[in-house]
């Protein structure tokens, strides 16, 4: 029996992980799940958006699967998302993004792993008015030689790990020199203990051009927090679309499991919500827990539904009747 921490998040965050919690437990996985609250909803009832409850069950659990949490935008508490993957040292956040044979976009044969910095960067949350008018702010990145090591390295490692030929890392060095000149150093570096993986290096702007150009010459990317963040965002769109990607946050002795989209409120309550990105999120899970029976038994049942194309939610094929619900019951099904 694993002990994982739930937190169903905000907005479509409930049904989603509702649907992925019974698709999980359907897969024979066997998961005590710790209900805890976090994010809008969790601010409104206790005035915080992290419980104390909550930490103390990630504490215990030292694994969560999480929903989308609403951030405000430019005011109010800092991002919950932010805040978890530094308290715990998250410091990998992979996001796979992989074509699926049902779901049509401009290109086929996408396989790509993003391998993000997930605690330093210009997302190190160390940003300030340098003036009592607020007219001039500032906000700095930090690039330890410590993160960049342990990024790297999980990078490569993943490659060898998962049969894969090529880790690209993406920067700015050519702007940035200390801070991305020293992720790429510590780049070049570690690729020397891995001959075995091909090494390949690229500016960020030129990267993005050569990845809506050319998106099978990518195979494992890593690079830094923003770049990762935004990267991310664009090889979800190479695949389909927010809704089909999950996210992996990886520390030395904990793991958080989620999407890589948000709470999505101009869908909310609508049953609409595509379950595919947590559901994909619960996949990572269970493999990092060590169940792979259940992990692939789970994998082959969403690429059946998704493949087949007939209860997946609109945004997949806008002709479906079915939403989240009726998609999550389908993929039950599937593995049955
Ligand atoms: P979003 O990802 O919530 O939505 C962007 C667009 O994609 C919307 O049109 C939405 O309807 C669509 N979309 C997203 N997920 C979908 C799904 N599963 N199925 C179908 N369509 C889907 O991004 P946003 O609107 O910029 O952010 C909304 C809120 O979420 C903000 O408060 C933001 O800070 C937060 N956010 C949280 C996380 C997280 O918790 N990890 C990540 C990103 C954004």
């Amino acid at each position: 029996m694993h002990n994982v921490t739930l937190i169903k998040g905000d907005g479509i965050g409930p049904s989603i992980m509702e649907a992925a919690v019974k698709v999980i437990d359907a897969s024979g996985a066997k998961i005590h799940w710790h209900e805890a609250e976090a994010g809008m909803g969790a601010f409104e009832k206790y005035g915080t958006p992290l419980p104390d409850e909550t930490m103390e069950s990630i504490e215990k659990t030292r694994v969560a699967f999480k929903g989308p949490l609403t951030t405000q935008v430019g005011s109010g508490f800092r991002s919950i998302n932010v805040e978890l993957r530094k308290r715990y040292e998250l410091y990998a956040n992979i996001r796979p993004a992989k074509s699926w044979p049902g779901v049509k976009t401009r290109f086929e044969d996408v396989d790509i792993v993003i391998v993000r910095e997930n605690t330093e960067g210009l997302y190190a949350g160390l940003e300030h008015y340098l003036t009592h008018k607020k007219d001039i702010a500032e906000s700095l990145a930090v690039v330890t030689r410590e993160g960049s090591e342990r990024v790297i390295e999980y990078a490569f490692q993943y490659a060898r790990d998962n049969n894969r030929s090529k880790v690209t890392v993406c920067h700015k060095a050519n702007i940035l020199k200390y801070t991305q000149g020293l992720f790429l150093d510590v780049a070049r570096e570690i690729a020397q203990k891995y001959p075995d993986i091909e090494f390949d290096e690229k500016i960020i702007d030129a990267a993005c051009m050569h990845m809506v150009m050319n998106p099978q010459q990518f195979d494992v990317v890593v690079t830094t927090n923003m770049f990762g963040d935004i990267m991310s965002d664009l090889t979800a769109g190479l695949v389909g679309g927010l809704g089909l990607i999950p996210g992996a946050n990886i520390g030395k002795d904990a793991a958080l499991f989620e999407a890589v989209h948000g709470s999505a409120p101009d869908i909310a309550g609508k049953n609409l919500a595509n379950p595919t990105a947590v559901m994909m999120a619960g996949v990572m899970m269970l493999k990092y827990l060590g169940e792979n029976d259940a992990a692939a038994r789970m994998q082959q049942a969403i690429e059946k539904v998704i493949n087949d194309g007939q209860f997946v939610t609109p945004d997949l094929n806008p002709a479906s009747k079915a939403g989240t619900i009726e998609m999550g019951q389908a993929i039950i099904d599937a593995m049955a």
